[in-house]
């Protein structure tokens, strides 16, 4: 069953998106705002894991393909989009059936930084490189910034860790006229135990690794129990990898904190090396959460780059390329995040 979600304005049907300025869903019609669970509230009648398609309202959903709520035009979508916009009509559109049962998320960071900061941020950010290609500026360049719910993993660890390590002390005494130089060595040993709590690992095959790492930290005392409205007016995509593939990255970074706090524990050497350890860890929990991020990748002489903002924090990352005057004609292509993405992005914005 492909049944894709448009929440409509209850005043005045038009769709409304998540506004992220006031953490309501807003109508940019009529202007009315609602509580983010009064809308699911409504919507919630649709979700159960059976449905009688007979009794859906067809304002609503939608079966054949997925095609949009308001306009009926197919909605383009990859294998992992879970929302996304109408690339005829524009209206937000998330696929449910992405976002339910075992697929629905638990939690979600909802986006703070509003679509015109981040296109203030990234007009400021690409103005630090006297030298960047002009392309990297232009209008229809800064548009296709897209704020994406990137899927992860959140996980929580105790860790009981035995570090082993040898230490040498040098020590100097004098006998008659001679001096002596002792070294001695030491076998070192520390029990180590700690808790760890919201480890995230991206669960997003389009996502970089790295660049996700480097937009940490999130506030995780703004994460929200999901509803599906939040991601009204944003494009998000649904897990690629499930907890356990995504384990290794969470426990290798759990690993390397307790074996710092076992080395700041070994002071007083003249020289200290470590030798290993033996880590017990207790997986106590594994969250399915989504986090906001804006994005913008580019394409410039055959490499790719990419700009990418914390949509909670505003912390940037990403990478310019350098240019010089000759080169800045030369072709300059900006690319979404996916071929399915861009063709839409093109035809909402172009
Ligand atoms: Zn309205
Ligand atoms: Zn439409």
């Amino acid at each position: 069953m492909k049944l894709t979600n448009i929440y409509k304005c209850p005043s005045c049907g038009a769709p409304i998106e998540f506004d992220s300025k006031e953490g309501k869903m807003s109508c940019n019609y009529c202007g009315s705002s609602f509580d983010v669970s009064q809308i699911d509230e409504q919507y919630k009648k649709y979700e159960d894991t059976v449905v009688d398609e007979t009794k859906i309202d067809k304002e609503y959903c939608q079966f054949d393909g997925y095609t949009c709520g308001n306009c009926g035009a197919e909605v383009a979508t990859d294998e992992t989009t879970t929302a996304t916009f109408c690339s005829f009509c524009g209206s937000p559109t998330l696929i449910r059936g992405r976002l339910t049962g075992a697929l629905k998320p638990q939690y979600v960071i909802p986006f703070k930084i509003q679509k015109k900061e981040a296109v203030e941020a990234y007009k400021k950010w690409t103005g630090k490189g006297i030298i960047t290609p002009s392309c990297f500026r232009k209008e229809s360049t800064i548009k296709k910034i897209t704020g994406l719910y990137v899927p992860f993993w959140i996980y929580d660890y105790d860790v009981d860790a035995y570090v082993r390590a040898v230490g040498t002390r040098k020590s100097r005494d004098r006998r008659g006229d001679t001096i002596y130089e002792h070294t001695a060595h030491y076998s070192i040993g520390r029990n180590v135990s700690g808790s760890y709590e919201m480890i995230p690992a991206d669960a997003s095959e389009k996502m970089d690794d790295k660049t996700m790492d480097l937009l940490e930290p999130f506030d995780y005392s703004e994460m929200k129990p999901f509803e599906m409205p939040y991601l009204s007016g944003y494009f998000a995509d649904k897990y690629s990898y499930d907890m356990e593939e995504m384990k290794d990255r969470a426990e290798t970074r759990v690993k390397n904190y307790i074996y710092e706090e076992a080395r700041k524990t070994i002071v007083g050497y003249s020289t200290v090396q470590m030798l290993g350890s033996n880590m017990n860890l207790k997986r106590k929990r594994a969250s399915y959460t989504l986090m906001p991020v804006w994005v913008l990748n580019y394409e410039y002489k055959g490499k790719k780059y990419s700009f990418n903002m914390n949509g909670q924090t505003g912390r940037i990352v990403g990478k310019l390329p350098k240019s010089f005057a000759k080169v800045a004609a030369l072709f300059c292509g900006v690319t979404a995040f996916s071929a399915g993405i861009f063709a839409l992005l093109g035809g909402l914005f172009g």
